[in-house]
């Protein structure tokens, strides 16, 4: 089936974002959290990025030990990383379109975190419901219960999407998708080689990261559903 998409045009910080949902579909709700969820994705890069240091606090470099698997030389990652998250912060700080998708095709889909990666973004090269590649229309797609259910969540996946995007980050199967409620990858194995190049270890580094700063992390008036 061919869906016809609606556009709305937002402001955020002085850029504009292009959100596109079904038509008939979409809500003036889905316009404010995407905003919402836009703004917060850029402060998390732009507030983790300076805790990136030669002698980084140690609950950041603990944090960075956990999401990037024990580099073996620390600062020579932390560069990297600082690199790969500057790129994605300044493509997010441009004009950016971002596509609400509906998930009733969504047979097999586990709701929270794990489901939503794999619907979403299972693999390198996917697929909307009309056979195009996703990477050739150039969206950013995010689920829409997961925009309005779960904005922390869509916040992170915005920012794994645009690893995908914008820095040809990749996927390694369970072993590079953190499991739902963040506390480890949902299987061992990912090496720090893969950690550097994966978009999940990236987007949840910054979302750990900003927990360890403000201790709850609120995006459009919620926490994290996990
Ligand atoms: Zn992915």
């Amino acid at each position: 089936m061919v869906r016809i998409y609606g556009k709305d045009t937002v402001t955020v910080n002085g850029s504009k974002v292009i959100i596109r949902q079904v038509l008939f579909h979409g809500s003036k709700e889905v316009t404010r959290a995407v905003t919402d969820i836009v703004s917060s994705a850029r402060a998390w890069i732009r507030m983790t990025l300076p805790e990136l240091r030669s002698k980084p606090d140690p609950k950041v470099g603990a944090l960075f030990g956990e999401c990037f698997a024990n580099p073996p030389d620390t600062a020579a990652a932390m560069n990297t990383v600082r690199s790969s998250l500057s790129t994605i912060g300044n493509f997010l700080g441009r004009e950016l379109g971002i596509k609400v998708r509906e998930d009733d095709d969504a047979h097999g889909y586990v709701k929270q975190y794990y489901g939503n990666r794999v619907h979403l973004v299972g693999g390198v090269i996917q697929y909307e419901d009309d056979g195009r590649t996703i990477a050739r229309q150039g969206e950013v797609h995010i689920a829409k219960d997961t925009v309005l259910e779960n904005p922390v969540l869509a916040t992170i996946t915005l920012i794994h999407e645009a690893g995908h995007k914008f820095v040809n980050f990749q996927d390694f199967d369970d072993q590079g998708y953190f499991k739902d409620d963040l506390s480890g990858y949902s299987a061992p194995g990912l090496t720090w080689q893969q950690a550097l190049r994966n978009a999940d270890s990236h987007a949840v580094f910054t979302y750990k990261v900003m927990e360890s700063k403000f201790k709850t992390v609120m995006v459009h008036g919620r926490g994290l559903v996990t």
